[in-house]
Order: structure tokens, then C-alpha cells, then sequence
């Protein structure tokens, strides 16, 4: 076998049925892209060499190697589709780069019932990699068609590709050859190239030595840089192009182009429908509230504002400044400005020696800086904050700020002054964008540099402090301003920038204090110490307010305040109706500091524990040992005589894990999900069911399981639990209930109850899917009510099965923690609603004023009308009758 016009013959690197490569649900394979040879279904869990040669490539994950041929010739085999995201699991690589073989010896072992399970499939491909090499199958070797003979190649034996390169296509040439480009790709991410595939973009282009541009309308940017990337602005739809220059461009082009067509880690919305659908939302401003919610799941049950425009009354009324609402509430108080970080700047440097070590040291202090943040915000568990102070910690180590900075100092500029240019340089691009998600990370750019930016001109230009009792207003604030917001006694904030999105915005709803975010310019005008009157409602600030109206303002604040404050005092007492009948009011949380709140607040427990808040965000999943830390901070802070109920993780589908990948979902709410996922990844399952379960210990504990579906799901997971209960020797009980918030669980309740210890009614899902209503969409939101009769008839239904089983029934979706909603929810056999902790004590009082057989009837009514709309109304009426005055209208979460 020979190089030049001779041809070589490469046999089947595993055994299976050998498929055209057109028929690989990949385009990068389909289309040839990588490169024109086969594909194998595979019988065997062995991938031999195919022919004599050298092992010239072995892909870190295990999954992909190549074998150069002696005479040149490169077989690339890349085992299953989408298993690059395995990173190495399930595989064990038999030889290393580097070693000679003889066609037959083993490369790579794999399990395949793991990849199976993990990844899109295990299709294997085997494709010649020289350019310009003829590529012909050998006759007969493909099976034609599932009916015919089905022949199965034999590794090392079934000859399957006759391979003719022409001169200048041999391996030698390929490391030479330092340049490659991709084909255009379209780009199907939804949101597109938005921080979270950049950055999965950027790991890879990492791995790789050559340089790597991604090009969009001529515009490039650096590959291995998220900022450079997400200043291209790549929406979806557009259209890019990989270029990459170095000794490893080519596999660099190919590997990071297969990763872009498989999503980046994301669902990607192929479907016109899919498109236009995210198109619109985003069409209508809506895409943020979207997502919003959806983020937000993992996290505190603040009730988020739907964003609602200026009312048309106020447009001519220049006091009012209208925004869009980012986090509820009122206030009223002087306004502060809070100026951006201002620090005389010296142009030019000391040298470029001298500025470019102040520099190197100001951003290695900043990372150190930032990673002790991560360190005591996650020790915390305030999980959320460490992943942003991990996303700034990645920013920084962004090579095209760093690079900039450094051409500046190169022209002898200051450190100061060439990093001030870079990091603004790039805030004001991501700024700019039309894509509010990318524009909202301007501040986390501005927020990193100015970090640095305050060691480099020493103290002098560090922000004001923030006085307490005052609304701040400002172009946006960083998340260290917005961290020192809350120490500082500020009562809440109006931005110009931001998004309901922006990480300002989550902070501010998890603290509890209005926020407006883009708002007009008109508010940096306003002088400080002007009153005003701050409705995070609304999401409009009124500066300087009639006496009038701010004494309207002021009078609903203390009235709230003072029904919060007799609230709290009896916070502690129990919640017993007039007639007797006692319920539990539990918390639902997400995390250490919420669990040390419960007591405080009266909460008899935690009544769901979104195990979430330890998984998202990372790079990688929490270890035992920190789980196990953390389930047991979290059981000590409620102590021996307080539940505490664990959902086991609720991921999938349309909160996927980077670290936990799956197949894109075309459906991603009916997919693999919850309980599901579960029951498919069983390592972390098990690892997360024994942390659990190690907080017996200390407290009451229950565990139940997340969109549970079938008797089957239920028992698997439950018998998963027991085993490693017995096997940790655990003999304290746990009681093991499922969430009721798939209808089939519902309907199946009188079936499920026996064998379970409970239900936790998750009324957002069971709304959802009760409803065929996407509980995020914003045009549904109104529709999609928990008090709906078909969801209360489920309800009915469950507490029903539950009661002859002798089970008991909470309510953990956001219905609970609606004040309207309590006396049905008890009428129909409820014993627990478990809440935003804020909101226990103006629940447990609430129940107070009712009679169990007042709601037992009002129950009855409820499951005899036909909409939601007369729920709602026959709720109201009923109130205002038994306080003899006003109906209250129902504020908080609808499902
Ligand atoms: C629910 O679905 O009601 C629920 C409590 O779970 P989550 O909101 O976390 O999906
Ligand atoms: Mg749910």
C-alpha cells in the first residue's frame, strides 16, 4: 500500500452495520464536513485499529482518534454522536498519541449502554481526513437497507474503504498546511452565541494551539475569547465562518464546528416554528420576562413583575419616569446618584516593562479577589451570587481584554489608562447590541474592569458609599454594587441599563426591595436628596411627588409594614383555623441562608428544598462531600423538630446541565427531565440520594422525587433511595413522597398513595401541564391560573387518594403562597402549604381568620364552576363576607 495513485485499503475499525455516512443525524458527518467514509451501528464495545500506522490524534474525551497510515493516510473514528460532552466517560483509550499499530489492535474500549444512555447515539464514523483523498466504499460493505442482508463488518477484518490520495493530500501535509476554514454555518441557538455557548465555544478553541477566528459579515473576533465573540453579536439564524491558522487549524476547525452545529451545550431550534416563536417573544420585549422565569425556578419565590409600559395617563406628566419592573414593592426617600467609578487617569506609562507587570499583578490580585468571593458566597450557600462572581472571574481571564490592554501599554500608555480604554472598548460593543441578553453583560464587563482598574489607581476611585434609607439611581449597578446595596440599608433602585435579567435585578428580588430597570435618562438628572417614590410594581420611579401622593405612598408602606410587623409577631404562634383545624406552614427554599430564616419566621419546616441551587451554574457537579456539607448546614439550621422535605435535582429539559449532557430536546417540558433524568444519570442521583439522606441526622427528613409520571418512576427512585439508605445505614426514618405535578399522577393518586408517604402538589407544573400552557409565556400568564377548576379538580383528587391511604398532602407550587388561595386549597384536604419564607407568617395568619368547614364548602362551589375567572370571583366574594367588608385580591404567584 502506497501513497501516490496506489490505493490503501482501511478495514473496519469496529464491528457492526456499516451505514452511509449520509444517513449520520449530523450534518458536520452527513455533509461530509469532516471528511468522506462510514459510518458503523457497532455490535461490539472495541474500536481496532483499521489499518497499520500511528496513533497521530487522540481526542482528550476519549472518544475520537485518528490513525495516520503509513503511507499517509488519515482514518479519523469518532465513536457516537454528541459524545464529546461524555468527556471521557464511558471510554478507556487502549493506546496512546504517539503509538505505532498493526491494523486489529485494540484503541479504545467503551461502554456502550453507558453512551447509549448519555448520548445521541453510538453510530460510529469512520472518515478519511486528507483533503482531496478519493474516497470509495467497498462494494457490498454497505447494508442496503434495514431489510437486506444486514452483513456485519468485522473489526480488523471487513475490508471497507479504498482510499486513493493524490500527491500533496498526505498526513505530512496536513500539519503543514496551517490554515483552514469552515463552510458557513448557521447558527440555531436560539438566543445565539450568548455567554453560555461562547464560553462552551471558547473551552475547545482552547484545547487547541492555533489561532481561531470566528467570522461574522466580515467582522472577526477571537475564538477563544467570549467577550470577542459576543461582541459579534451572533444572533440566531446568522451565519459565521471558523478560520483557524497554526499546526493543529485543521482538527481546530472541524472539532469546534461539530461543536457549534451540536448546539453548544443548548437545544437548538431548528424548526421554523421553534425560530419564529423566540423570534416574536423577543419582537414583543417579552424574551426576558421568558427567561426570566424559567432562570428563576432554581431560585426564592419573589413574585416577579410582568414589565408593563408607562400607563398612557402618565406619559405627559415629566415627574414619572417609567421603566420596566424588576423587583416588587414601594418606597419613597431621597434619591442618590451613584455616580461611576471616576479615578484621575495618567495617559501615558512609566514604561511598558513597569505597566505591564502592574498590570499582570492588578488582574492576578482582582481573580484572587473574585475567587475568595466565589469561596465565601458558595460556603454561604448563596449559590447564585458565587456563579456571578465566577462568570466575572472567567471574564477576566478573557484574553482579548487582556490583549488591548496590553497593545496600549506596548504604545506606552499607563496600565491604568490602556485597561480603562479596553474593558469600555468592549462593554460599549456588548452595550450596543440589539440582543438585550448580551448587552445586559456590558455591566459585568464594567463591573471586572473597574475592579482592576481601583488596585491600579489605588483607592482613590473607590464608589461612594451608598447612605442608607435612600433610592439609589444610576446607569446600571455592577453585582458588587448591588452586594453593597444590601448592607447598605438602600431601599431599592432605578437603573437606565438592565434587564428583569441583568444580575442586579435577580439580586435585588432575592433581598426583597423594589427595583426599575430601563428607565428614560431623565432619572441621572434628578438631583440628590430629590423625595421620590420608588413602585417596583409598576416599575416607574415619581420624583418629587405632591405631599399628597407621597403621603398616599407612605400611608400604604406602614400599612403594609404594620400588618408584616403584627404578622411576625405572631409569626410563631400556630396557624389553627377559628373551628380548630391546624395547618402547616413550611418554607420553600433554595439554599443555607434561607433555611436559617425559617425558624425566625415561623416556619414548621421546609416543605421543599429546590436541590437545584447546589447544581446550576457550575462546570461541574457538586461533589458528595460538598452536597452532603450542605444538606446537613441546611437540617442543622432547622433543627431536630422542623421537616425538611428534599427534591431530589429538577434538571433537564429546559434547564440543562453542562456537565450532565443530553440530546437536544425537541419538546424539552415533555422531556428528559426530573425524575427522569434521575433515574438516567443514576451516579449523580446516588451520589445526591446518599448526601441526602446523611441529614437524617439532624433533622426530620423527606426526600421526593420531581415530575413524576408513572408507578414505575416512583418505584425505581424509591427503591434507589432505600438501597442506599440501608447501604450508609441510616436508620432514622425519611419519609419518601412524590410530587404531584404531572396530571397523570394526579389521576393516578388513588394508585400511587399506597405506597407512598406523601404528595407535594407542584401546582406551576401541574398547571402547565394541565393546561397545555407554558407556565413561562408571557402572553399565557393570565390564563395559565392554578385556580383553575381542572387543576383544583386534580388537587381534589389527590388529597382524596391520599386520605384513604392515610397520607397527608402539601401544596409547594407558587398557589400556596397566595392568600386567595388558602381557604380552597384546606377545603380540599390540603394539611400544608409550603412558601416563599417571607410570606409564612402572612400566610399562617391568614388562616387564622378562616373556618375549616367554611372552606370545606367553599371547596365544594369551587369544583362545581367552570373557569378560573369564577374561582377567583367566588373566592373574593366569599372573603369579603366572612370579614364583612372588601374582597382581598390575590397578589402573588398565580400557579
Ligand atoms: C411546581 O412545579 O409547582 C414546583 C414547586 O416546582 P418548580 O416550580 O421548581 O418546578
Ligand atoms: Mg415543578
Amino acid at each position: 500500500m502506497g501513497g501516490g495513485n496506489d490505493k490503501t485499503t482501511i478495514f473496519a475499525p469496529i464491528s457492526g452495520v456499516v451505514t452511509p455516512l449520509e444517513k449520520v443525524p449530523d450534518p458536520t458527518f452527513a455533509q461530509k464536513m469532516v471528511g468522506d467514509g462510514l459510518a458503523i451501528d457497532p455490535t461490539e464495545e472495541i474500536l481496532k485499529a483499521p489499518c497499520d500506522g500511528t496513533v497521530t490524534q487522540l481526542h482528550p474525551a476519549k472518544h475520537a482518534l485518528t490513525v495516520t497510515e503509513t503511507d499517509g493516510t488519515e482514518v479519523l473514528m469518532h465513536i457516537g454522536l454528541n459524545t464529546v460532552t461524555l468527556k471521557g466517560q464511558g471510554f478507556e483509550a487502549k493506546v496512546a498519541e504517539g503509538a505505532k499499530v498493526r491494523r486489529g489492535d485494540e484503541l479504545i474500549r467503551f461502554d456502550a449502554d453507558y453512551i447509549a444512555r448519555n448520548a445521541q447515539s453510538l453510530l460510529t464514523m469512520v472518515v478519511i481526513t486528507n483533503e482531496k483523498a478519493v474516497v470509495t466504499p467497498i462494494e457490498g460493505v454497505v447494508a442496503e437497507g434495514a431489510l437486506a442482508g444486514l452483513e456485519l463488518a468485522e473489526a480488523g477484518k471487513t475490508p471497507l474503504l479504498s482510499v486513493s490520495l493524490p500527491e500533496g493530500a498526505k498526513a505530512g501535509d496536513a500539519s503543514e498546511a496551517s490554515e483552514a476554514a469552515s463552510d458557513p454555518i448557521v447558527i440555531l441557538n436560539p438566543d445565539g452565541l450568548h455567554a453560555r455557548p461562547s464560553a462552551v465555544l471558547v473551552a475547545t478553541a482552547k484545547k487547541f494551539a492555533s489561532k481561531i477566528t470566528l467570522v461574522k459579515d466580515g467582522k472577526e473576533a477571537n475564538a477563544k475569547s467570549v467577550v470577542g465573540i459576543m461582541g459579534l453579536s451572533v444572533k440566531l439564524h446568522d451565519k459565521i465562518v471558523l478560520k483557524a491558522r497554526g499546526a493543529d487549524a485543521r482538527d481546530a476547525v472541524k472539532e469546534v464546528s461539530a461543536l457549534i452545529l451540536s448546539g453548544l451545550g443548548e437545544n437548538l431550534h431548528a424548526m421554523p416554528k421553534a425560530a419564529s416563536k423566540a423570534a416574536t417573544r423577543a419582537a414583543l420585549g417579552e424574551a426576558l420576562r421568558d427567561r426570566s422565569k424559567r432562570d428563576e425556578r432554581a431560585k426564592p419565590e419573589a413574585p416577579v413583575a410582568q414589565p408593563k409600559p408607562a400607563k398612557p395617563e402618565d406619559a405627559g406628566d415629566p415627574t414619572i419616569m417609567a421603566g420596566v419592573p424588576a423587583s416588587p414593592g414601594l418606597a419613597t426617600g431621597p434619591v442618590f446618584q451613584l455616580k461611576g467609578f471616576s479615578a484621575e487617569i495618567l495617559e501615558n506609562g512609566a514604561g511598558a516593562d513597569t505597566e505591564r507587570k502592574a498590570l499582570e499583578e492588578a488582574v492576578a490580585s482582582s481573580l484572587k479577589d473574585l475567587k475568595d468571593l466565589v469561596d465565601s458566597t458558595r460556603a454561604a450557600g448563596d449559590a447564585g451570587k458565587a456563579a456571578i462572581f465566577t462568570a466575572h472571574q472567567e471574564l477576566l481571564e478573557d484574553p482579548a481584554l487582556l490583549e488591548v490592554a496590553e497593545e496600549g501599554v506596548g504604545q506606552g500608555k499607563s496600565a491604568a489608562f490602556a485597561w480603562k480604554k479596553s474593558y469600555e472598548a468592549q462593554a460599549e460593543a456588548l452595550a450596543s447590541l440589539d440582543n438585550p441578553l448580551l448587552a445586559g453583560r456590558a455591566t459585568d464587563v464594567r463591573d471586572v474592569g473597574e475592579r482592576v482598574l481601583r488596585i491600579l489607581a489605588g483607592s482613590i476611585g473607590e464608589r461612594p458609599a451608598i447612605p442608607a434609607g435612600t433610592i439609589l439611581v444610576a446607569v446600571d449597578l455592577t453585582p458588587t454594587d448591588t452586594a453593597n446595596l444590601q448592607k447598605s440599608g438602600a431601599l431599592g433602585f432605578c437603573v437606565t441599563g438592565g434587564g428583569a435579567t441583568s444580575h442586579a435585578s435577580i439580586l435585588a428580588r432575592a433581598a426583597g426591595i423594589p427595583a426599575v430597570v430601563a428607565a428614560p435618562e431623565r432619572i441621572l438628572d434628578i438631583p440628590d436628596g430629590t423625595e421620590a417614590i420608588l413602585d417596583g410594581d409598576k416599575g416607574m420611579l415619581k420624583a418629587s411627588p405632591s405631599p399628597q401622593e407621597l403621603q398616599k405612598a407612605k400611608a400604604v408602606i406602614e400599612k403594609i409594614a404594620a400588618e408584616r410587623a403584627r404578622e411576625m409577631l405572631e409569626a410563631a404562634q400556630d396557624a389553627v383555623t377559628l373551628d380548630g383545624f391546624k395547618l402547616k406552614v413550611v418554607g420553600n427554599i433554595s439554599g443555607i441562608p434561607e433555611a436559617i430564616s425559617i425558624p425566625g419566621l415561623g416556619g414548621e419546616g421546609v416543605g421543599l428544598l429546590r436541590s437545584e441551587f447546589l447544581f446550576l451554574e457550575r462546570a461541574q457537579a457538586p461533589d458528595e462531600s460538598e452536597q452532603t456539607a450542605t444538606y446537613e448546614a441546611i437540617a442543622r439550621a432547622l433543627g431536630p423538630t422542623r421537616d425538611l422535605i428534599v427534591r431530589t435535582l429538577d434538571v433537564g429539559g429546559d434547564k440543562p446541565l453542562a456537565y450532565m449532557p443530553l440530546p437536544p430536546e425537541e419538546n424539552p417540558f415533555l422531556g428528559v427531565r426530573g425524575i427522569r433524568l434521575n433515574l438516567l444519570g443514576t451516579d449523580i442521583f446516588r451520589a445526591q440520594v446518599r448526601s441526602i439522606l446523611r441529614a437524617a441526622a439532624f433533622t426530620n427528613l423527606g426526600i421526593m422525587f420531581p415530575m413524576v409520571a408513572t408507578l414505575e418512576e416512583f418505584r425505581a427512585a424509591r427503591d434507589l433511595v432505600l438501597g442506599e439508605k440501608a447501604g450508609l445505614g441510616v436508620t432514622a426514618p425519611v419519609q419518601i413522597g412524590v410530587m404531584v405535578e404531572v396530571p397523570s399522577a394526579a389521576v393516578m393518586a388513588d394508585v400511587l398513595a399506597p405506597e407512598v408517604d406523601f404528595f407535594s402538589i407542584g401546582t406551576n407544573d401541574l398547571t402547565q401541564y394541565t393546561l397545555a400552557m407554558d407556565r413561562g409565556h408571557p402572553r399565557l400568564a393570565k390564563m395559565a391560573d392554578a385556580l383553575h377548576p381542572a387543576v383544583l379538580r386534580l388537587i381534589g383528587r389527590a388529597c382524596q387518594a391520599a386520605a384513604e391511604s392515610g397520607k397527608w398532602v402539601g401544596v409547594c407550587g407558587g398557589v400556596a403562597g397566595d392568600p386567595v388561595a388558602t381557604s380552597v386549597l384546606m377545603g380540599l384536604g390540603v394539611g400544608e402549604l409550603s412558601v416563599s419564607p417571607k410570606s409564612i407568617p402572612s400566610i399562617k395568619a391568614g388562616v387564622r381568620r378562616l373556618r375549616i368547614e367554611s372552606c370545606r364548602e367553599i371547596a365544594k362551589k369551587a369544583l362545581k364552576l367552570s373557569t378560573a375567572a369564577e374561582v377567583r370571583a367566588m373566592l373574593a366574594k366569599e372573603e369579603a363576607a366572612a370579614s364583612g367588608g372588601e374582597g382581598k385580591s390575590g397578589g402573588e404567584g398565580r400557579s
